[in-house]
């Protein structure tokens, strides 16, 4: 009888401590979740050598945004809805910034608050960070408060891949404002130094093709000095649909032109 006992005993000792060491060995290679179940860890898939890692379309353009006026120059102004085209620009601004940097571009703006800068130190800016882009952001103003739509600028003097950049995002601003509004004007893309009211000799300083070194458009969003614009302009909604129609228009750009292309050396 005494001896039964014994090897009973010695049999609970040894599946006891077995059945210990199998659940310590168990916690190690699986830890436990809060939950106390047990979770195996799944190896990650293994890289496929077919499939490279692609870049992200605007990573190492170095893009200038320039939202006009600022500071003691409010740019065109609204009256009966209060509101300042400086700020229109800049917070158009500050979203197209967020924008392009999710393509991986190296973005500098000329400004990113409310203070004064002048035209030509917004060029200086430009051809300082060696920019491969520089994109001015502006809304329009007319004494007929019915002129309303988008039209972009570009130096009549400058190149073929300027006029293609400054067109290319004209085409993509205003193919996704309409997205939001389909009633919005195309006024096409016009040329600084020929179309009027820039064709008397004047041109447009922060486009200067002899002056900046990096292909540089302006794009007037709009009529701050139409009712029905000012109010959809005031819109972050309608702001962040512009900023994204310009991203994508940068983008579209990419596919057709290397970042150095149209960039002058002086
Ligand atoms: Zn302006």
């Amino acid at each position: 009888m005494k001896k039964a006992i014994l090897v009973c005993f010695f049999v609970l000792v040894v599946f006891g401590t077995q059945f210990i060491s199998a659940a310590t060995w168990r916690s190690r290679v699986w830890p436990q979740t809060p939950e106390g179940v047990l979770k195996p860890h799944h190896p990650a898939e293994p890289e496929d050598p077919e499939d490279p890692v692609t870049p992200l379309e605007l990573q190492g353009w170095v893009i200038v945004i320039d939202p006009g006026h600022g500071g003691t120059e409010p740019g065109a102004i609204n009256n009966n809805l209060g509101l300042k085209e400086k700020d229109i620009n800049l917070s158009v601004g500050l979203l197209l910034r967020d924008n392009l940097l999710t393509f991986g571009a190296d973005v500098k703006m000329t400004r990113s608050t409310d203070v004064n800068v002048t035209i030509a130190a917004r060029r200086n800016f430009s051809n300082s960070q060696n920019a491969h882009r520089f994109v001015s952001l502006h809304v329009n103003a007319a004494g007929n408060t019915s002129a309303k739509g988008i039209e972009t600028w570009v130096d009549t003097d400058a190149g073929k891949i300027w006029k293609d950049y400054a067109q290319t995002l004209h085409n993509n601003i205003v193919r996704k404002a309409r997205s939001y509004d389909s009633s919005i004007l195309d006024r096409k893309l016009k040329y600084s130094g020929s179309t009027p009211p820039w064709s008397d000799g004047r041109k447009i300083g922060v486009l200067r093709y002899d002056l900046i070194n990096a292909p540089a458009a302006l794009i007037e969003m709009n009529f701050i000095s139409n009712d029905v614009e000012a109010n959809r302009l005031s819109r972050t909604e309608y702001q962040k649909t512009l900023a994204d129609g310009i991203a994508e228009g940068f983008v579209e750009h990419s596919t057709q032109y290397n970042k150095e292309d149209g960039v002058i050396k002086r």
